[in-house]
Parts: structure tokens; C-alpha cells; sequence
């Protein structure tokens, strides 16, 4: 297995990306841990979840699988090997085999038979000399099973006559056209991807946290996303846990910080940095389990309106109040 170092904030790298978010809610809901790739003769190795999670296309959907591996998010389990072309990358390769001598692909392929009572060896052709028994071609007996074994493969060239037990391979590609040898053959290998448990869970744990504050402001008829993006003035989509939108098109962005002991200033001033280019029309930090008291007064100081609570459940009434208020502005 191939992995990345699981990142530190795992929840905030996967909900930096719309499409990281969406096929993490997929996969929490169809409870999988595992990608695994398939392959079907007119899309090649695809990944059937990402595309039906995110309406890509099988070539999209191996690009997206290399971009998990890439975050850290997916450890890759070597599942197949795959030939491809070195011209056109397919994979829509078939072997030739030739003769050594002229080249030739005009080939027939015959088994070496030795008989066991004997030790005569002859090809397997020989052996069915007019009718469906084996006869042996020496001694002219029957040949019944377990009276023989194969001891080797014999080819016959048919443009130049010559017998020889290993061909020459050439691929043909059938996406290209284009021939290439064994050196220049490409291998590659289609990988399943894994998803680390630990990953899942942290991110249903705090995904499934917002859903009851998303619920209230959907019941209030506003327009919820979560993650919300914003596009600031530098043209920077910014990402904040929910974004709201009120019937008069007014904006007001959510961040939730959650963690073991009171959240720290800097997550005021991250979200402080994200306003300042978006101009929401107000913005809330969610502080699990509360914020310390220097955190209060930058986020006063620079208007950032501050939730606190021990739980998702302490932080409810206070969401009510401000949903009551956004549809009302
Ligand atoms: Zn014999
Ligand atoms: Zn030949
Ligand atoms: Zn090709």
C-alpha cells in the first residue's frame, strides 16, 4: 500500500474541495471504506463510485482517485496490471506473437506430448492423426489420459516453414494503431482505494454535527450550503463550514471549531482573514467547546459574532435566534 501521511486536519482538507466533500458524504452514507476500480471494454478501469458520486466520466474519475491519494485522504491497493501503449497511453493493447526468422504473424501452435510408456515425444497433432483418440505416432497404441504429459509448446511458422518453441511478441495498440515491443511497453497498475476508518468517522463526527444546524435554517427557508463558498474580491472561492443566503440574497458565513479544549484566537483569525475578502453580511464562529477570553475580544474587535457551547446541543438555541434574525434582515 501506497499511502500519504494521514493529514492533521483531516475534516478541513476534505471540505477545501466541493468534490472531496460530496464523494465523503457518499461514502459515509453507503458506509464504504474501499473504492475499487472496474473495468468495462468501452471506458476502460474507471472507478463507478466517484462517477455516480460526482456525475464524472471514467477517465475523470481515475484523475479524481489520484487527487485523494495526493491529499492523503486514500491509500492505493494494487489490484491488476495494466499494458499500455507508449504512443497514446490506452490500454487497449493485444499481443502478436511472430516468427523469429521472418517475422511473419502467420503462426500455428502445436503442444509437445511425450507418450509415458515410451518416452516418445511428438506434437499433439501428431497423436490425432485421423480420428478423435490419441494414438501414439511411434508405437501406434492408444494414448489414454494420465498415458502422457505435455512437455512443451512447438510453433510453426506458415509463411517460412521453420518450427521454433518461442515466438517473437509485439503489441499492437488498438486505440493508436501503432505496433511496440516488450521494452517499450508501458505497465501500470489499477489500484483500489482504501479509506482510512479513522478518516470516515472524523469526518461523519463533524459533517453530521452541522446537519441539525443546517436543518434549522432550511426550515427558516434560507438557502444553506454546506461547505459554503464564497468568491472574495481577490477572486479566491473561500470555503466556510455553512454558507446562508436569505431571500434578499444577504450572505452570512458559519465556521464551526470544534475541539478538546476552548478553541484559540488564530481560529478568529482565520475566519477573520476569509471575511475580509468576502464581505459576508455577518459571520459566526461556532466555538465547541467555547473560546477563550482573548478570542472574545479580537472577534469583537473585528466583528466576528461568536457562538459558544459544550455541545452541539448548547449551541442550538443561539442558532435559532440568529436564523430568526437573518430571515428577518
Ligand atoms: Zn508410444
Ligand atoms: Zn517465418
Ligand atoms: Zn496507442
Amino acid at each position: 500500500m501506497a499511502a500519504a501521511a494521514v493529514p492533521a486536519d483531516v475534516y478541513s482538507v476534505i471540505t477545501s474541495d466541493e468534490q472531496v466533500t460530496k464523494l465523503f458524504e457518499y461514502l459515509v452514507s453507503k458506509k464504504k471504506t474501499a473504492i475499487p476500480p472496474a473495468f468495462e471494454i468501452v471506458m476502460g478501469y474507471h472507478y463507478p463510485d466517484i462517477m455516480e458520486a460526482l456525475k464524472l466520466t471514467s477517465v475523470e474519475s481515475i484523475s479524481f482517485a489520484k487527487k485523494l491519494v495526493q491529499m492523503g485522504l486514500a491509500a492505493e491497493d494494487y489490484k491488476e496490471q495494466v499494458v499500455r501503449c507508449p504512443f497514446c497511453n490506452s490500454e487497449y493493447t493485444t499481443v502478436r506473437f511472430h516468427c523469429p526468422f521472418c517475422n511473419s504473424t502467420r503462426l500455428s501452435k502445436d503442444l509437445l506430448i511425450e507418450h509415458l510408456s515410451d518416452g516418445i515425444i511428438a506434437p499433439f497433432s501428431n497423436y490425432r492423426k485421423g480420428g478423435e483418440a490419441m494414438v501414439c505416432p511411434s508405437c501406434k497404441r492408444p494414448v489414454k489420459e494420465g498415458e502422457y504429459r505435455t512437455v512443451g509448446v512447438w510453433y510453426s511458422c506458415l509463411s517460412c516453414g521453420k518450427q521454433f518453441d518461442t515466438p517473437k511478441n509485439t503489441y499492437l495498440c488498438l486505440g493508436c494503431g501503432k505496433s511496440f515491443t516488450t521494452q517499450e511497453l508501458v505497465i501500470s497498475s489499477v489500484n483500489e482505494l482504501k479509506i482510512k476508518p479513522e478518516i470516515l468517522d472524523e469526518f461523519a463526527r463533524r459533517h453530521m454535527l452541522l446537519t441539525p444546524l443546517i436543518k434549522i435554517m432550511t426550515d427558516a427557508s434560507l438557502d444553506a450550503k454546506s461547505p459554503g463558498t464564497i468568491v472574495g474580491s481577490s477572486g479566491y472561492s473561500h470555503i466556510f463550514s455553512i454558507v446562508c443566503t436569505n431571500k434578499n440574497g444577504k450572505k452570512y458565513a458559519f465556521d464551526l471549531q470544534l475541539s478538546e479544549k476552548p478553541v484559540d484566537e488564530t481560529a478568529v483569525l482565520s475566519i477573520f482573514a476569509k471575511v475580509v475578502d468576502t464581505k459576508p453580511d455577518a459571520a459566526y464562529l461556532i466555538t465547541i467547546p467555547g473560546i477563550v477570553e482573548n478570542g472574545k475580544k479580537i472577534a469583537s474587535v473585528y466583528n466576528i459574532n461568536i457562538i459558544e457551547g459544550k455541545t452541539i446541543q448548547e449551541v442550538i438555541p443561539a442558532i435559532k435566534e440568529v436564523v430568526s434574525n437573518i430571515t428577518k434582515s
